[in-house]
């Protein structure tokens, strides 16, 4: 075990890197693949096939594997899905999650729909920050994208995460040409309005997104154009860390991010594991294999043997999924129907978003 001094006191085990060098700092769980919503980006098909319900690993494994991630250098925990908050309880894993030294950050990506219910529950268990997909301020709109009617649900989970929550809320939209692109700017307003932080997300070919087409990607640089064409210089924000997302801030002081990994990707700075409900570790969101420890963790294995499976697998991790996927140009698609069947862990709501 290497221990090593990082900027000034504080002193923290860094134990591992690939074979680029990037260290092992954030961890994705999806909690669930199973969602409340039908987004035409993530969902289209109309059915799907779930992990069993037998081989989801129950909260205390699901920490365990945690806990192993963190003792190789995780700070930061995502809990993601599909949705999240369907899974029972969620605030117990939380709590969990909490009580495990060395985890800085405690972060979930959700719909929102059954945010309102559960948001004081969770930030009482100690969920730090809340990023809320949110694409449309329009009801009959909300209802075509996501084939359910969530338009008010999800405007109350980000009043409830806003209300209960000490950081700000963050909002994802995944701009699509044709969809909802005329809203870049209404949404803009909208977070400015609740104090909430905006993020634009470039329409990705991740896996499970069967609808792809690459005439509907409105590119980071587009979506800059049309903010300063009304709003003025959108000024680059330092980035912390290896964050997906660049920041801007405008001259009024509003602030928003954008994700631009399909025309910008940013691998060479990531630092990204998923984790899916049962238990099988991704390196990269375009991965197709996992490494299995559901059955080492149902078996009991110890922390540190859990440490060192993850840790040989990151030592030779070479992920590149989005840069790869730019590099084949007009060749790039993502994975077909009939291959997602076969293998639903390839699924970006099975792997976690
Ligand atoms: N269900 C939760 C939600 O929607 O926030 C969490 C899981 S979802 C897979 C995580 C994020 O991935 C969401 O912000 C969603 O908008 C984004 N996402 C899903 N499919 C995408 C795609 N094809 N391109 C870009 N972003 C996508
Ligand atoms: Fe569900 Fe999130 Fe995927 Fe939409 S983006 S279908 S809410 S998992
Ligand atoms: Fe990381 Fe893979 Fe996404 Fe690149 S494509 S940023 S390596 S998760």
């Amino acid at each position: 075990m290497v221990r090593i001094r990082v900027a000034g006191s504080e002193t923290m085990t860094d134990l591992v890197r690939d074979t680029a060098g990037r260290p092992l700092r954030n961890l994705r769980v999806s909690v669930t693949d199973r969602c409340n919503l039908r987004c035409s980006y993530c969902m289209p098909e109309e059915d799907y096939v779930w992990l069993p319900k037998e081989r989801l690993l129950h909260y205390g494994q699901l920490t365990a594997i945690v806990a192993a991630a963190v003792d190789l250098g995780v700070r930061k925990v995502r809990l993601t899905g599909g949705e999240p908050l369907l899974r029972r309880e969620l605030w117990r894993f939380v709590e969990q999650l909490r009580a495990l030294s060395g985890l800085q950050e405690i972060a979930m990506t959700t719909n929102g729909l059954l945010m309102a219910e559960q948001a004081e529950q969770l930030f009482g268990a100690g969920l730090d920050r809340v990023t809320i997909s949110m694409d449309t301020l329009h009801a009959d709109r909300f209802r075509t994208a996501t084939r359910r009617d969530g338009l008010s649900a999800t405007l109350e989970g980000i009043q409830a995460a806003a209300t209960h929550g000490s950081a700000p809320v963050k909002l994802n939209m995944v701009v699509q040409r044709g969809v909802n692109d005329d809203e870049v700017l209404d949404l803009l307003h909208f977070a400015r309005e609740g104090g909430h932080e905006l993020r634009y997300i470039e329409y990705m070919d991740v896996d499970g997104a069967t609808r792809w087409d690459p005439t509907q990607v409105v590119s980071r640089q587009e979506i800059l154009e049309r903010i300063q064409e009304r709003h003025g210089p959108a000024v680059p924000v330092d980035k912390v860390g290896a964050a997906p997302a660049d920041r801007f801030r405008l001259d009024d002081g509003t602030v928003f991010g954008v994700i631009s990994s399909t025309t910008q990707p940013f691998c060479g700075t990531c630092d990204r594991a998923r984790l899916t409900a049962d238990g099988r570790l991704f390196t990269c969101l375009y991965a197709t294999e996992g490494l299995p420890l559901g059955p080492g963790v149902v078996q009991g294995w110890s922390t540190e043997r859990l440490s060192q499976e993850i840790r040989q697998r990151w030592a030779r991790r070479i992920d590149r999924g989005a840069e790869e996927r730019l590099a084949l140009g007009s060749e790039r698609s993502p994975t077909s129907v009939p291959e997602l069947r076969a293998d639903p862990h390839l699924e970006m709501h099975t792997k976690g978003g």
